[in-house]
């Protein structure tokens, strides 16, 4: 039986976290994670401009387990291509 930390610890949602941040889900985000890499040079965004995207979605309110609850989208994948942008305006 788990210690009551420890369920607890397993029941947190991760309001701010991205893919990539979640333990124990590589497996399950890997075709997402690789999808990205692989997007062509002429549709992806830049690497530190998405870095800077990635960076206002964690602090987004909206971001809930790494989906922006304003478009649905996994902010990992809208922030990959370029000609994106964020739903409010924030990047
Ligand atoms: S895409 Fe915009 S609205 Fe959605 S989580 Fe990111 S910053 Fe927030």
């Amino acid at each position: 039986m788990l210690a009551l930390e420890e369920r607890e610890e397993n029941l947190r949602i991760c309001r701010r976290c991205l893919t990539r941040d979640m333990a124990g889900k590589e497996e399950y985000f890997r075709s997402l994670h690789e999808y990205i890499e692989n997007l062509d040079m002429d549709v992806k965004t830049p690497a530190a401009l998405y870095e800077e995207r990635l960076e206002v979605c964690r602090e987004c309110e909206l971001l809930y387990q790494a989906m922006c609850r304003s478009c649905g989208c996994y902010v990992e994948l809208r922030a990959a291509i370029a000609k994106n942008s964020c739903p409010w305006n924030k990047w």
